[in-house]
């Protein structure tokens, strides 16, 4: 059984005083339905420790956008997994569109900051998801699944135990434009039977596999009634403390 998962990605918003308090509104709103759900915020790195300390009573997880690969050294303006784990962050977004699209990343860097999240004690969430000209030329399949095989590559099935997927098309990312339910669940259950044949059935019925791209309040219900999703990951939304409430409510 597949415990619904909703994290938020702050992006590059919030600033010392709103990180806490959205934070704390979020813990707030949501604590009578903690139990039933995962929730994870993922803030700007400069505002994790404060963050960590505000929701520390409540049953909230912390995030990093992104991690480096390497856990220490000359690497100037990185930051490792194995310092997110020190200051308690549990996941770690690997392959985010923006960081895929805006900074450039590719399958095979996202591929070794998965394995290095892994390494350093947190949860990786790998991104994926095709551009629209990807999808009006039929080839959405084709993208989701190399960007799954490269960005798992050398990966045992224990290790990606530890992974969640998040199938995040780019054109319904901050664009208002969301994938219709049956078209994430279309992308959903070819994930899931992608990693049944890479790895094992088990592992294939265990894996959360969240949707991302313009996911509200007004959404979040039809998204999770569908068979193969099992969380959100929300942008904009979840730096309203009420509209992301709404959306753990809709999930739990
Ligand atoms: C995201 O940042 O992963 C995202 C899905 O953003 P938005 O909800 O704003 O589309």
């Amino acid at each position: 059984m597949r415990k619904p998962f909703v994290a938020g990605n702050w992006k590059m918003n919030t600033d010392s005083h709103t990180s806490v308090s959205l934070a704390e509104a979020v813990a707030s709103g949501s604590s009578d339905i903690a139990e039933q759900v995962h929730i994870a915020v993922i803030p700007p790195f400069v505002y994790i420790p404060a963050v960590v300390k505000a929701v520390s009573n409540a049953r909230i997880a912390v995030g990093a956008q992104d991690v480096y690969y390497e856990q220490k050294g000359a690497f100037t303006g990185e930051i490792s997994s194995s310092m997110l784990k020190d200051i308690g962050c549990t996941y770690a977004l690997c392959g985010h569109s923006e960081r895929r699209h805006v900074i450039g990343e590719t399958d095979e860097l996202v591929n070794k900051k998965v394995g290095a999240a892994i390494s350093g004690g947190l949860l990786p969430i790998l991104c994926v998801g095709e551009l629209i000209e990807q999808r009006k030329a039929s080839q959405t399949e084709q993208v989701v699944t190399k960007q799954i095989k490269n960005g798992l590559q050398g990966l045992s099935a224990g290790k990606v135990s530890a992974v969640t997927i998040a199938y995040e098309p780019v054109w319904a990312i901050g664009t208002g434009l969301t994938a219709t339910p049956q078209q994430a669940q279309e992308v959903h259950a070819l994930i899931r039977k992608l990693i049944g044949e890479m790895y094992d059935s088990q592992l294939a019925g265990e894996i959360r596999i969240l949707y991302g791209g313009s996911v509200k309040p007004s959404n979040a219900a039809e998204l999770m009634a569908q068979a193969d999703i099992d969380g959100l990951l929300v942008g904009g939304a979840s730096l309203k403390a009420d509209d992301f409430v709404s959306i753990i409510q809709a999930a739990a």
